[in-house]
This record gives C-alpha cells, sequence and structure tokens, in this order.
C-alpha cells in the first residue's frame, strides 16, 4: 500500500542566533533567566517605543546565506505579521514577508544508503521570536514568560523536496551542522535554539501536483521530528485510502502520547495582514559587506571532509563522520598531530570515543578526556609501551577522572606491554602443554589456531604481552 503513495515534505527551520542582545533592543539573550527580567520596553511594545535593528544579525544571516550558496538580497526589508495572543504583547511580529535577506541556494544531505540528495532552500528571513506561555506551577490560568519576546530568528524555509521522515532529520541535521559550524546559532535544541515546523503532504505515486498539506509545529527533537513525521504521515495515509480528504490544518506534536492534534484549520486560519514596519528603513547591504563575510566563512563541514580525506589519507565515511561536529574535527586533527597517526586517531576518536559518548549521552564539547591525552596514549601504543587492549582499560580510567596521566597509569599499574621473548616464550610453551589436541591440530595443517593460541596467552599476561611478538613465537614453537 505504501507504495502507492508519495511523501512530501517541506520544512520550516527557525534558528535563534547567537547575538548578546535582542534584534530590536539591548535586552540580554541569555538563556535560563528569572521570567520577564530581561524584557524591556521595546520587546513589550510600550506606546510611543522604537525598535532598531541590531547589527550582528547582518553577518550572521549574510553568512547562512553564502553557506548555501544562496544570493543575498541587496535590499531586503522587514514587515509586521499581526495576531494576537497572550505571548506577543505587541500584537504583532516584525519579520520579512515580501523581501527576505538570503533567497534561493541548497543543500546537500547525505543519505542512509551512502548517496547524498540536494535539497532546494526557498528562503531565509530574519525576525523576532515571541515569549513563552508557562503552564506548569499555575493552576488553572498560564504564565507569560517574555525573555524570549524579540530574540533574533532566522527562519530557513525548504522547498518541498524531502521524501521521507529520515530524509527530513537528515536535512534538520545538515542545517543544525551548518548554523553550528558558521556561529550563527549554539543549536541548542533542548533550549528552544533550533525549532522545526514540519509541511507533510501525500500524493499518488506519478502525480505532478502537490497533496493537500498539514503543517505539525514547534518540533524541537531530531527524535521528536521523525516520529511527527512518520505519524503524520499514517494518519494520512490511513485517512485517503479510506477515500477521505485532508484538512488544511496546522497541529501540535504531544512527545507524550505520540500523536499529532489539530491546533487550527485553513478555515480558522489567521489573516495575518502583512504590511511593511514603518519604524524601520529597509536593510541594504553591498558586495563589500558580503565579500568581507566570505573572507571571514570558516571551513564548512563538507570542505572539511574533503581536506581531511586528502589530507591524512582516510576513508571518505570517516572524514565525513569526524566533520559532523567542528568541535569534535579539531579535537581529532589535535590528536592525529600529538600521535602522528592519523589513521591510529581516526579509529580511537570514531569508534572509542563515539561509542563512550553514546553509552553515556553525552555531547562532544563535555568530552571527559582531553585530546593530550589521547594523544598520549596512542603515543604509548606506537612506540610498544602498551597494547592496544590495556590502552582501551586506560582509556576508561581517564574516562571516568581516575587518573589525569596516561605515563603515571601506566606504570602505577605495571602495565607495560612485555616484548621480551625470554619472558613470552614460557608462557607460549605453557600454553602449548595445556591444550595438546589443538597444537596436533595446528602441526596437521588447521593454522586457524593461530589465534586461538595468540588468545590464550594474551589472556594469561593481563592483555601486557605484545601481540606481534606472540604471535611469532607461537608459530615458531609450533611450526
Ligand atoms: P505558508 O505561507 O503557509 O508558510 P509556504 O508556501 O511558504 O506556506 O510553505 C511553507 C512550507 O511548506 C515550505 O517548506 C514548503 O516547502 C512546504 N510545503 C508547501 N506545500 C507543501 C505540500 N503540499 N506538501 C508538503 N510541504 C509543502
Ligand atoms: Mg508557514
Amino acid at each position: 500500500m505504501m507504495s502507492d503513495w508519495e511523501v512530501v515534505i517541506g520544512l520550516e527551520i527557525h534558528a535563534q542566533l547567537n547575538t548578546r542582545s535582542k534584534i530590536f533592543s539591548g535586552a540580554s539573550t541569555r538563556f535560563g533567566a528569572e521570567p520577564n527580567s530581561q524584557a524591556c520596553a521595546i520587546d513589550l511594545g510600550f506606546p510611543g517605543v522604537l525598535p532598531a535593528v541590531n547589527q550582528a544579525v547582518y553577518p550572521k544571516a549574510v553568512a547562512f546565506g553564502l553557506g548555501i550558496g544562496a544570493s543575498i538580497s541587496h535590499v531586503s526589508a522587514f514587515d509586521r505579521k499581526n495576531y494576537f495572543y497572550p505571548d506577543l504583547p505587541k500584537g504583532y511580529q516584525i519579520t520579512q514577508m515580501d523581501r527576505p535577506i538570503v533567497v534561493g541556494g541548497s543543500v546537500e544531505i547525505p543519505l542512509e544508503d551512502g548517496t547524498s540528495r540536494e535539497i532546494r532552500i526557498t528562503r531565509a528571513h530574519l525576525e523576532e521570536d515571541a515569549g513563552k506561555s508557562l503552564h506548569e506551577d499555575f493552576h488553572g490560568s498560564s504564565g507569560i514568560d517574555l525573555n524570549r519576546a524579540g530574540t533574533p530568528l532566522l527562519e530557513i524555509v525548504s522547498e518541498p523536496d524531502l521524501r521521507s521522515a529520515s530524509e527530513a532529520v537528515a536535512y534538520a541535521r545538515y542545517i543544525h551542522q551548518l548554523i553550528r559550524y558558521l556561529d550563527v546559532s549554539d543549536g541548542e535544541m533542548a533550549e528552544g535554539s533550533m525549532r522545526c515546523d514540519a509541511n507533510v503532504s501525500l500524493r499518488r505515486v506519478g502525480s505532478s501536483e502537490l497533496g493537500t498539506r498539514t503543517e505539525t509545529k514547534n518540533v524541537n527533537s531530531f527524535r521528536f521530528l521523525e516520529r511527527a513525521i512518520d505519524h503524520e504521515i499514517s494518519r494520512q495515509r490511513g485517512i485517503l485510502e479510506s477515500g477521505g480528504v485532508i484538512r488544511q490544518e496546522t497541529r501540535l506534536y504531544d512527545p507524550d502520547r505520540d500523536e499529532t492534534r489539530p491546533m487550527r484549520s485553513k478555515e480558522t486560519a489567521m489573516d495575518y495582514r502583512y504590511f511593511p514596519e514603518p519604524d524601520l528603513l529597509p536593510v541594504e547591504i553591498d558586495d563589500a559587506f558580503i565579500e568581507a563575510v566570505r573572507n571571514s566563512m570558516p571551513e564548512l563541514p563538507r570542505e572539511k571532509a574533503a581536506r581531511f580525506e586528502a589530507q591524512y589519507s582516510i576513508a571518505a565515511a570517516d572524514a565525513r563522520t569526524l566533520s559532523t561536529d567542528p568541535l569534535l574535527a579539531d579535537y581529532f586533527e589535535s590528536v592525529a598531530a600529538l600521535c602522528g597517526d592519523p589513521a591510529m586517531s581516526v579509529n580511537w576518536v570514531r569508534v572509542e570515543l563515539l561509542a563512550r559518548l553514546r553509552r553515556d549521552g553525552i555531547e562532544v564539547p563535555a568530552l571527559p578526556v582531553s585530546p593530550e591525552q589521547l594523544g598520549a596514549l596512542l603515543k604509548r601504543i606506537k612506540d610498544q609501551t602498551i597494547s592496544g587492549k590495556v590502552a582501551k582499560d586506560i582509556l576508561d580510567a581517564l574516562w571516568r577522572g581516575e587518573t589525569a596521566s596516561v605515563d603515571d597509569y601506566i606504570k602505577i599499574h605495571s602495565l607495560t606491554q612485555v616484548s621480551d621473548a625470554s619472558s613470552l616464550e614460557p608462557l607460549v610453551d605453557r600454553i602449548i602443554a595445556g591444550n595438546p589436541k589443538q597444537a596436533e591440530q595446528y602441526r596437521a595443517g588447521k593454522t586457524k589456531l593461530l589465534g586461538f593460541f595468540v588468545g590464550q596467552v594474551m589472556k594469561e599476561s593481563g592483555g601486557k604481552a605484545n601481540p606481534q611478538q606472540v604471535n611469532e613465537i607461537v608459530r615458531s614453537r609450533l611450526g
């Protein structure tokens, strides 16, 4: 049944710009302050106040536009979007309707099968955030926190080019990565710094017309985004297959119940009565400004991945994984420089560190092991002081904060690798003597058993024997 329908998705992503003050006032944008302690007369829309644009928003919006290959409008303009809601004290939101600052562009998103797809971006415009309604702690009523009112937002609107929930998540992840790389936004989704509205519709496979869509608002985690979209796809498919029609409406995703429910329909849709903001002049941006921003842009994820692949001779997939986060990429480069072995560094950062991050549910900035520590650890594997197995144990000790110094830990726990033949030979002989059947089979040609003997010796030595050395000794003893 699924194959009868094609899924069509367009995302609107709101990213809070990480400026210190608000877009039209000097109030702080710091997250987590006492409610209503960071809302000034302008944010509250008092009569007679005038907004003035925070100049810090322009280079960020322009950097984003350049990062997606968009055109930057030489003239953009602010408009008023009028509606009444308790968290919007002015009664209107200042946004950009007809003349957004960023037009067009596209991003290339990696897909699960290793290929990638181009997703076109319609536009990105500047606007102000609204306040927040608080429902907990208020019995039978709602509280309003206006600290967020006036926080600068970049709304990034995609074309309806996405074809599944997982593609939508890959796209949202890419945008998240880009805004963090460009220092446009901190991207802290748990704090609402990036929120997604998902427009979803279905159409018959082969049809070129778009179906009626619903818009699920304010989804603030990748997991919820995937679930909200999948949920909406099956809800719409159920309706369409039983002969019904989709109502164009705005829906809310409730993560607790894993369902979306209607908020307002097209019939009750608001007429925003947009008109040009009379208190602000159009924004003019010249080529010199655009070039200055271009020259100060950091290396982007795709460029970084390409450089890693060439400079360190590592696999494309590894280079991509390491470039997903700018901090992780820097970390890898430091470790590679410290231990002088990029291939080994890839393995330890990509496999060992990422697995531990996932296991403990922590993010890259909170990594408990420094690049200097990991670099020192890998150096000791390279100069054969310790085996890889022991190194993993030491990494765990560093991770738990049991030690700060790799070399001290090796000394205190006498973990130095045993490489001299005179101490390894008796150990090998003992293992061979203890496993006569396997020894006989080996001599009869079952050389696959080499690994068995090496494994036994390694175990017996508490992981301290030099595996290469053991390999050679076992082979010569049984040969
Ligand atoms: P609005 O003015 O209501 O915000 P837009 O036309 O600007 O609507 O579209 C908003 C978002 O919805 C865009 O990301 C767009 O790609 C997406 N979209 C529009 N039509 C559809 C559709 N039929 N199915 C899925 N997504 C759609
Ligand atoms: Mg919309």
